[in-house]
């Protein structure tokens, strides 16, 4: 099938993917980590904070939805919950609660249109391209499905 828009099915025989926590989808441009009302409470519950004082402390709304802040550093924007290590490692501090659009990452829709939409994405994130966990064709759809936006 050619390498098109409508092209879904070129990862049918399923993708790899596994995070070497280089950082790089937590940081750069300006941009946005949206959550619902749900991931909100969970956030504010895992830091011990009401809801309104998580909203204060660590989000932004932006076109009338909550977003989490970012933190100017030398690596870019980072997400104000990314934490490196003096290894380089980058650490989410909140990820057993992280947001579904962290959770969900690479398998977004604009990451699997196609092959070259894979690609693109591939070339900031090394997980992307080192192997590491299989994930059949099944669960990258189970996984896609939980993307809300
Ligand atoms: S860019 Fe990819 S490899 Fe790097 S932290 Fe994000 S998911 Fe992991």
């Amino acid at each position: 099938m050619p390498d098109t828009e409508k092209d879904t099915t070129w990862y049918e025989d399923g993708l790899s993917f596994e995070c070497t926590q280089c950082g790089n989808c937590c940081t750069g441009p300006p941009g946005f980590v949206w959550f619902d009302e749900d991931e909100g409470e969970a956030m504010a519950e895992h830091l011990g904070l009401t809801v309104e004082a998580f909203h204060k402390k660590y989000c932004k709304k932006k076109q009338g939805r909550w977003t989490l802040d970012e933190v100017s550093t030398r690596n870019g924007f980072d997400c104000v919950f990314l934490r490196r290590d003096p290894e380089g490692k980058s650490l989410c501090s909140i990820y057993p609660v992280r947001p579904t659009q962290c959770r969900t990452w690479p398998f977004w829709p604009e990451n699997l249109k196609t092959t070259r939409h894979w690609a693109r994405a591939a070339k900031s994130c090394p997980g992307m391209k080192n192997g590491g966990t299989f994930y059949p064709v099944e669960q990258v759809r189970v996984i896609l499905g939980q993307n809300k936006d």
